[in-house]
């Protein structure tokens, strides 16, 4: 059986032989209309609706299984038929906003040393249509989406070539519209993937995972330093910035008398000068088996609070949503295939 979903109408008109040309789309039309039946297709041909029944799914995942958070975050197990598994997530926020968290890998090959995600390793690269089935099929189940965040498993701008097809079929009229400006890509530093979405003036939003404005502290958390210090990842965002012109969003995960003093914050308050506006989302970092990394308590993550707001830097508290089923940041492993 080939899948249908995901694919570029040039896509489909190759695999299925579709002619005239304007059958194509009418077909990628369709599969985003909320048919889930190739007979109810009514404005195509009889004949093409008898080949699509008989050789084509609309997906080619398979939903494993479905976990409800007690705050309402739902986070689905997606196996697609290579065996490989991966796990997506819809938060519904206080503004009313429903959130799609996707992956863009099976699994990651960047071994930051707090994320559960990464003690898997890199499995392979997620294609464009396989995203666009995650993101269809989350809205499928959850109702109608508002924003996209790659923030799954995987580091999107190790992918950006299938992420960025994903976000072009994922806005376009015919599929869902989606606006590109509430998509965010974040990336825990990948400076040739900041640099390419700076050259090429991309309209989605850029988060960056920072956690540490120390060179050897952030080492330590996140190998990625080593190639990419922190000088040399200002750098690029602060191109990003000029040519882009929108705001950066940093994310800084807390992590219990590793990262969470005065001394840390100041660090922060340097790295930060230069850039315009730019908001710093808290993250107090969520346990995850077999890592030894403590959280902070509430009065620590205060203290860091209360400091940044002392030194005029826009820092939000990130509450934690689905931690009880897995699925909060940095949580996400596909380990529920196993259970
Ligand atoms: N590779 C991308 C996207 C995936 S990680 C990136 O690094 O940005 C998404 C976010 O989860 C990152 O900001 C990361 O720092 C955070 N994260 C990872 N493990 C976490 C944990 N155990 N607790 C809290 N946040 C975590």
């Amino acid at each position: 059986m080939i899948s249908l979903i995901g694919k570029t109408p040039k896509e489909l008109a190759d695999e299925w032989s579709l002619s005239p040309p304007f059958r194509a789309k009418q077909l990628f039309k369709n599969l985003y209309s909320g048919i889930m039946n190739f007979d109810e297709m009514s404005d195509l041909p009889k004949t093409l609706r008898e080949t699509l029944k008989a050789n084509g799914t609309f997906f080619s995942a398979e939903l494993l299984r479905e976990r409800v958070s007690a705050d309402g975050t739902v986070k689905r197990t997606l196996r697609f038929p290579d065996g490989a598994v991966i796990e997506a997530v819809v938060l519904t926020t206080d503004k009313g906003r429903k959130t799609a968290c996707l992956s863009t890998q099976v699994g990651c090959a960047m071994g930051c040393r707090f994320c559960h995600t990464a003690l898997g390793g890199l499995k392979r690269n997620l294609s464009a249509a396989e995203i666009v089935e995650e993101m269809i099929l989350l809205r499928q189940k959850s109702g109608p989406i508002s924003h996209i965040v790659f923030m799954g498993m995987g580091e999107p701008l190790n992918n950006l070539d299938e992420v960025v097809k994903a976000v072009e079929i994922l806005s376009s009229p015919e599929c869902c519209h989606f606006s590109k400006r509430k998509i965010t890509i974040s990336t825990c530093g990948v400076v040739p993937g900041i640099l390419r979405m700076a050259e090429e003036k991309m309209p989605m939003k850029l988060a960056v995972s920072l956690n540490a404005a120390d060179n050897k502290k952030r080492a330590q958390l996140m190998p990625i330093t080593l190639k990419y210090p922190l000088e040399e990842l200002k750098d690029a965002l602060l191109h990003y910035q000029d040519a882009v012109g929108r705001r950066i969003t940093f994310e800084y995960v807390l992590i219990d008398e590793f990262n969470d003093s005065i001394g840390d914050l100041t660090a922060l308050c340097r790295f930060l000068n230069g850039f315009h506006t730019p908001l710093v989302n808290l993250i107090p970092w969520n346990p995850t088996p077999n890592l030894s990394f403590k959280s902070p308590s509430n009065n620590r993550v205060h203290r860091f609070l209360q400091a940044a707001a002392d030194n005029g830097i826009n820092m939000t508290l990130r509450r934690s949503r689905g931690r009880d089923i897995e699925g909060a940041c940095g949580q996400l492993a596909g380990k529920d295939s196993e259970k």
